[in-house]
């Protein structure tokens, strides 16, 4: 592959969120700051932060979060941390930090400084969980997973107090130093907060606040064997940071008063929580831990499987930063959970393609065409243009000869009503080039049709005849003896079903897959597209966008189907068969 900067490549990130992000159209959120800029609250600064737990790769999510914090940063002056909650050393990894940071910078994004890490908070949290036991405010307890659970109660009833509840303050602060030293097998011991085992929010119900975990951290090695809980770290890590807005899901609105009580008895700076709701979208899976088990399970080639809606997948299946940011834009944010049509996503990727793709032909499904009165040898270079879009692109030569690849969607020897492409006796216009008549079809021994032939227009090269007459249908080609072979990889949804989470008893969601959702084709292309470079963006014509991937070799370029256009005629087939 070439060097060369890809073609419609988006523009590298710069430091400062783009422009577009600018959250314009205002939305809850955008609303509370605005009246806190208004009221001083924080001194008329605008802090946020992206606060990914490194146990898997973004997905598209996650960019609704990091669009919505470092947007809304952008637009007021303010910073957005990056900071990881990896507060979770068994499924944490290196390998998982390293593409978040990546993923972040190609959706436009630049964090304040370096990244953060809740692990860099160890030693703090440590010492505000003694400041807490000081204060009779936490206590160490001795029972098992199963009987805190159980000591919990339910949302009707009021928890039971643990037995360990009234140790000393002396005899607290003996144990958990010596859980913090090791001296307690995991899970034998917990930390957790005095709060009140009647409370109608569940997590107030003494809160566990440290665990003994034995296990060796991305970060600090074997430094630590007991780790904090998410609620126990987050908030002050929060508030060590000085966020000032603190943007999270839904699903964390019950912990906020647990992040409140925290950092109200600790008696440090307090950041305001708020919570918006999830990005769900038909047809796909957004938790990290489903897609890491299709990873594991070899049910796709890896994160970055350009059926993934990881950010690493979608970006290798050539889906733009821009378009992803004008999705995200146009969801808004609001306090319920819905499902967003992925066919949103996909306009707003057309949308961006639209603008940036260079046209080329390619035939992803060849039926070869011979035109019996075409000067043998005769080759000669069509003008085509490359954007209609830009005109700054230019046009290109396109080489046409006597044997053609078209698609075999393109011929129907028994066309139905309303099918314009060619069929015997049909004149078409081949793109750029001539208008052509279908004579006959060549058919192999079991009736299936291999090779037509045809008669061209000499008069109608460009694609006009002088005597003014019309074709219905336009239709792409490659030139036989000028073809470029590649393959395409014809991509559609991963999953079969609209809510791929609903499952039907005994089975789960590796059963809702859908058997179809790669085809690999042979395909002929234009010899434009031989050194085409990794990542570049194209528009097949009349297919759909494409773009190439790394498993290209020199002069065999594999491409990913990005989207499809939108195809007039199968939306007719398909209103047909409905009817
Ligand atoms: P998953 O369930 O996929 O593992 P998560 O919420 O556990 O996601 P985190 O790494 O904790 O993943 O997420 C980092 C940030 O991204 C959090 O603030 C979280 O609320 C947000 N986020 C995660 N998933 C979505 C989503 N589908 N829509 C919007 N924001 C999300
Ligand atoms: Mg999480």
């Amino acid at each position: 592959m070439s060097e060369n900067k890809p073609d419609g490549a988006p523009d590298a990130a710069g430091p400062n969120a783009p422009p577009e992000t600018a959250t314009t159209q205002s939305n809850f959120v955008r609303d509370i700051i605005l009246d806190d800029l208004k009221t001083g609250k924080y001194g008329g600064r605008v802090h946020t932060r992206f606060p990914p737990e490194p146990n898997g790769y973004l997905h598209i999510g996650h960019a609704k979060s990091i669009c919505l914090n470092f947007g809304l940063a952008a637009e007021f002056g303010g910073k957005t941390n990056l900071r990881f909650d990896d507060t979770n050393p068994e499924k944490e990894e290196t390998e998982y930090v390293d593409s978040i940071m990546e993923n972040v910078r190609w959706l436009g994004f630049q964090w304040e400084g370096k990244p953060l890490y809740a692990s860099d908070y160890f030693q703090q949290l440590y010492d505000w969980a003694v400041q807490l036991i000081q204060e009779g405010k936490a206590y160490v307890c001795d029972l098992t997973g199963d009987e805190v659970r159980h000591y919990r109660g339910t949302l009707t009833e009021p928890g039971k107090e643990s037995p360990y509840r009234n140790r000393s303050v002396g005899e607290n602060l003996d144990l958990f130093e010596r859980m913090h030293a090791g001296e307690f097998p995991d899970g034998s011991r917990t930390l957790r907060a005095k709060i009140d085992m009647a409370a109608k929010n569940l997590n107030l119900r003494d809160p566990i606040m440290y665990r003994i975990l034995h296990a060796e951290h991305h970060r600090t090695g074997n430094q630590w064997c007991i780790y904090p809980m998410y609620d126990f770290a987050h908030g002050q890590s929060d508030s060590i940071e000085g966020i000032t807005h603190s943007i999270c899901t839904l699903e964390f609105e019950d912990h906020r008063p647990l992040y409140e009580w925290y950092v109200e008895a600790l008696g440090i700076y307090h950041p305001q929580q708020i919570e918006f709701d999830r990005l769900n979208l038909t047809y796909t899976l957004l938790s990290k831990r489903k897609l890491l088990q299709l990873v594991q399970d070899g049910r796709v080639s890896g994160w970055d499987d350009p059926r993934m809606p990881t950010l690493a997948g979608i970006k290798r299946r050539g889906y733009t930063p821009e378009a992803i940011r004008a999705f995200c834009k146009s969801i808004g944010v609001s306090k319920t959970n819905g499902t967003i049509e992925l066919g949103l996503l996909e306009h707003h990727v057309r949308e961006d393609l639209n603008r940036r793709a260079r046209r080329v032909m390619a035939v992803l499904h060849p039926l070869k065409v011979v035109i019996d009165n075409y000067p043998e040898g005769q080759v000669e270079e069509m003008e085509a243009i490359n954007n209609p879009e830009d005109a700054s692109a230019g046009t290109r030569q396109v080489p046409f000869s006597g044997v053609l690849y078209i698609e075999q969607d393109d011929f129907r020897e028994d066309p139905p009503k309303q099918y314009f492409r060619l069929s015997p006796g049909r004149e078409v216009r081949l793109r750029y080039a001539y208008f052509v008549t279908c004579t006959h079809a060549v058919k192999n021994e079991s009736g299936e049709v291999v090779e037509i032939h045809c008669t061209y227009d000499p008069a109608s090269k460009g694609g006009n005849s002088p005597d003014g007459r019309k074709v219905k249908s336009t239709i792409h080609w490659v030139s036989a003896q000028h073809a470029v072979e590649g393959e395409a990889r014809i991509y559609e949804t991963l999953f079969a079903k609209a809510d791929p989470g609903k499952v039907e008893e005994g089975q789960d969601v590796l059963d809702n897959l859908n058997p179809n959702s790669l085809e690999v084709a042979a395909c002929k292309l234009e010899p434009s597209l031989a050194g085409a470079a990794e990542g570049a963006l194209y528009q097949f014509e009349r297919l759909g966008y494409f773009c190439v991937d790394h498993d290209s070799a020199p002069g065999k370029p594999v491409f990913n189907r990005t989207v499809a256009l939108r195809d007039t005629w199968a939306r007719i087939e398909k209103r047909e068969k409905g009817k």
